[in-house]
């Protein structure tokens, strides 16, 4: 017998938020038109989410293997995180309320729907049937698409990108000049990259690891505020690149230095790798 809130009966029609871990559930009841949020967890047999909850503006599905669809009804989302649901063919176009869209791993997403121009953020790592970010979604600060393998370019609309990770994109070729405000880029393992633009002035973070054909970077005082820099398995990149970041980064003195294969990261979302780096460029300064 399943001790989870719904399976219990454990709610009511005025409950208005439900975090509920069920591996036998099949169905959300439809009654529960006062939710706005719901976090499901591991729903092994869940196909749908009731198009009665109109009131949600926070869902949360992890994991729902067998979660075909999102009804088109759920128009007040305003953050949707669908980690892992590997039978999510399509988001409904009518969702435009979304600013907070993380769909990791959802390996059947064939697009984005370019109705979504209030996302700010992006994150759509390991879905790798999608092929294409749509050129509408102009107001993204961050987009993480790690691990994207069809993508084969970022739209040069995205001007107001803060934040791209885009490590493992393997079939992307560049990276727009015009998102002029990037102050983080991790680009590691694209290996059809051939350069990076000299117009990302406001650069902080950058690492381009294991980018095997990459030929140019801009020389650093084209991004006079990098404070950390990591190519390594750039093969093509001259030793002189190197030496110039060093320089600059010294020159402010919290800043680091690193060329070693220990530090490869490929997954941009793994928060606490990153942070271990961080922390052992700093201890190396
Ligand atoms: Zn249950």
């Amino acid at each position: 017998m399943c001790k989870c809130k719904i399976c219990k009966g454990d709610y009511d029609k005025d409950t208005t938020k439900l975090q509920c871990r069920c591996t036998i559930l099949t169905s959300i009841p439809d009654t529960l038109i006062n939710l706005t949020e719901l976090n499901c967890y591991s729903w092994t047999y869940l196909t749908t989410i009731p198009d009665t909850l109109v009131n949600l503006t926070r869902l949360q599905c992890y994991r729902c293997t067998t979660l075909t669809s999102i009804s088109d009804t759920l128009v007040n989302l305003t953050t949707l995180y669908c980690y892992e649901c590997t039978t999510l063919t399509s988001i409904p176009d009518t969702l435009v309320n979304l600013t907070d869209l993380q769909c990791y791993g959802c390996t059947s997403l064939t697009s984005i729907p370019d109705t979504l121009v209030n996302l700010t953020k992006l994150g759509c790592c390991g879905c790798t049937s999608l092929t294409s970010i749509r050129d509408t979604l102009v107001n993204l600060k961050y987009l993480y698409c790690n691990e994207c393998t069809t993508i084969t370019s970022i739209p040069d609309t995205l001007v107001n990108l803060t934040k791209l990770g885009c490590n493992g994109c393997i079939s992307l070729t560049s990276i727009p000049d015009t998102l002029v405000n990037l102050t983080n880029l991790a680009c590691n393992g694209c290996t059809s990259l051939t350069s990076i633009p000299d117009t990302f002035v406001n650069l902080v973070h950058f690492s381009c690891n294991g980018c095997t054909i990459l030929t140019f970077i801009p020389p650093s005082y084209s991004f006079v505020n990098i404070r950390t820099f990591n190519c390594d398995k750039c093969p093509y990149l001259k030793q002189s690149h190197f030496y110039t970041y060093k320089r600059r980064m010294k020159r402010y003195n919290e800043a680091a230095w690193i060329i070693q294969e220990k530090f490869w990261y490929p997954i941009w979302g793994k928060k606490r790798q990153i942070k271990k780096g961080l922390k052992m460029l700093h201890k190396i300064n």
